[in-house]
């Protein structure tokens, strides 16, 4: 039997091309489906980084222009190491821009972000259709958020064709960014009259891209179950929960996976020693050495809380602050130190600098991307702290159970799925608190500390997160399955 085809479209993709967590399932996810026997490859912008990794990738197919404003573009074939195709659609108006790929130097969109995600949407299902340029036609066009959402829309809406089409996925990494565009996009994109309605990318007189991907992909899939529950509640679902719930029939959430040798603390490069369930007493001297490293005092009587997080409300970090003025008037020193790496909102980070001047040797923090640290926070706090509002899936609290540093988590979406409270005993791998309150932080933080000074049982709990299994196996023939149930 010929092998199944997936071709996957993405607007980021690691290493190259990242701004979140959507850039490494990219990469990730196709790595995995592909060392099972699936011919998985990759459309991606032929961003600046993509063709300084691969500058000799040959031409494989011309596109003309496909309307007055998408201008023409190529498609260029690479391979990664790991053997998946690449297929880089290059069209330099639109995507030989450094830095952020959906920001310009002044940190505000690009303005033509909707041609130019338009284009690669088109491109997406034009390279499913029997009238791609390319010999090569997937079974399965699988997308991604909005930047990609219109693929099963211009897929369902094609205008010549009639053979075998892709079916589609779309998955949502975040439905709080949806894509949204005036309604003059729709001619200079080229998408038919009939695609604009209620029930299809009209979304209150504006167009949305993913609301379109929502609506006409065969099946939609987000990054955790709990995630994909909340997201059809009108609390969580950004607008988007009523067609949500209509769909709940193809709607399915798949826990992603980490990467587990870039973070496996037996053998990480970035850490001053290394430590696995068995070895656990080398992790202090790598919470030694991160004391040293942010300028924190040498105090072994209390633990070190770790966290790395762009600082933004989603994440709950506004409680931070809050809780430690709280955690002062009860005590002085804090009753724990913390070690925090990260970088966004601007009046966080004042907030941050703030406790840092207040709290020295207690508090640090570093506003900066620092991968090397990223991986010393968590080998050497004690605990992770990741008290977010909503969380499609993280990772930051996978790569902590990891490294034996127990979370402490709100419980929502992929939180809610990968981590147990200490309360249950044998199968609690961390502490977690319903409500996105500074005083159900604070419990739950009081709890947490006093777990830790009991050092056996905190052993234990150590152990147990470590145990836990987040490799890509699982979730990669969760997807293989779902591919197959489409195709059957
Ligand atoms: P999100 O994608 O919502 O930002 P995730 O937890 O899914 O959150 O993924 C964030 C990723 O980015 C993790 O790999 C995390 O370690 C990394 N990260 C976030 N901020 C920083 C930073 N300042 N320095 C290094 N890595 C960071």
């Amino acid at each position: 039997m010929p092998a199944m085809k997936v071709l996957f479209a993405t607007s980021e993709l690691a290493p190259w091309v990242k701004t979140g967590g959507l850039a490494d399932v990219a990469a990730a996810l196709p790595d995995a489906v592909h060392a099972k026997g699936i011919d998985a490859r990759i459309l991606v912008p032929s961003y600046p980084a993509l063709k300084a990794a691969f500058p000799n990738a040959p031409m494989v197919a011309a596109i003309p222009p496909l309307t007055g404003h998408l201008y023409g573009a190529a498609v260029r074939e690479a391979r990664t190491t790991s053997g998946v195709t690449l297929y880089l659609l290059e069209c330099d108006a639109f995507f030989d821009r450094p830095g952020n790929p959906y920001l310009g130097p002044d940190g505000h969109d690009w303005p033509d972000n909707g041609l130019r995600f338009g284009l690669l949407s088109r491109v997406a299902a034009l390279l499913s259709d029997d009238y791609s340029p390319l010999d090569w036609r997937p079974d399965i066009l699988h997308c991604s958020d909005w930047q990609t959402g219109l693929g099963p829309v211009f897929l369902r809406h094609r205008p010549y064709s009639v053979g075998k089409v892709a079916r589609t996925v779309i998955t949502i990494h975040n439905l709080a960014f949806q894509g949204l565009f005036g309604r003059d996009l729709k001619p200079a994109l080229g998408l038919p009259a009939h695609a604009w309605s209620m029930h299809g990318v009209e979304y209150h007189g504006y167009l949305s891209f993913l609301k379109g991907g929502l609506q006409y992909a065969d099946a939609i899939t987000t990054v955790s179950p709990t995630y994909a529950r909340e997201i059809q509640t009108e609390a969580e679902g950004m607008g988007m929960d009523a067609l949500l719930r209509e769909r709940a029939g193809v709607l399915t959430g798949i826990l992603n996976g980490i990467d587990m040798e870039a973070w496996n603390p037996a053998t990480d490069g970035h850490i001053a020693a290394h430590f696995d369930a068995k070895q656990l007493t080398s992790k202090a001297t790598n919470t030694r050495a991160l004391r040293e490293e942010m300028g924190l005092a040498a105090d072994t009587t209390r633990p070190l809380i770790g966290i790395v997080s762009r600082l933004t409300h989603q994440k709950g970090l506004d409680l931070v602050p809050s809780l430690l003025y709280w955690l002062a008037t009860e005590a002085y020193p804090l009753p724990a130190q913390f070690a925090v790496l990260g970088s966004g909102d601007k009046g966080l980070e004042a907030a941050y600098r703030e406790l840092e001047a207040r709290f020295p040797g207690q508090f640090a923090v570093r506003f900066r991307f620092d991968e090397g640290l990223a991986h010393r926070i968590e080998a050497g706090s004690d605990m992770f702290l990741m008290p977010s509002r909503f969380e499609p899936c993280g990772l930051n609290q996978m790569y902590s159970l990891r490294y034996g540093t127990p979370p402490i988590v709100r419980a929502t979406g992929g939180l809610a799925d990968t981590v147990v409270d200490a309360s249950h005993g044998k199968h609690g791998t961390g502490f977690v608190f319903q409500h996105a309150t500074v005083e159900a932080l604070h419990e739950t933080f009081h709890r947490a500390i006093a777990a830790w000074h009991d050092h056996k049982g905190f052993a234990a709990l150590q152990r147990r997160a470590m145990s836990a299994d987040f490799s890509w196996d699982a979730p990669a023939n969760a997807y293989i399955d779902l591919y197959r149930r489409l195709l059957s």
